[in-house]
């Protein structure tokens, strides 16, 4: 198997989502805290997909764990980014 394939679309989905999340919010800047709550919750949605395939949790949970995923490495991006340009 090429891995290599699967790793590439993981990639092009995460720049798909921070380029989707710039749409939505405009260029963000957060002091950390707010960046570890924002970061939390989306963590948080991970969980909730990863019970869905135990039959636990609400049906109002998050429920697709591959995007929910997505979603965290795009926001872990987004604050790497930000420490970058302040120069940490
Ligand atoms: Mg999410």
């Amino acid at each position: 198997m090429d891995y290599e394939i699967f790793r590439q679309k993981v990639m092009n989905d995460i720049l798909a989502e921070r380029d989707r999340q710039d749409k939505k919010w405009g260029i963000q800047s957060h002091e950390y805290p707010i960046w570890l709550m924002i970061l939390t919750e989306e963590v948080g949605e991970v969980a909730q997909a990863m019970q869905k395939e135990w039959g636990w949790g609400k049906k109002s949970d998050a429920s697709n764990l591959y995007q929910e995923l997505i979603h965290v490495a795009a926001v872990a991006v987004s604050i790497a980014e930000q420490v970058l340009v302040e120069g940490d």
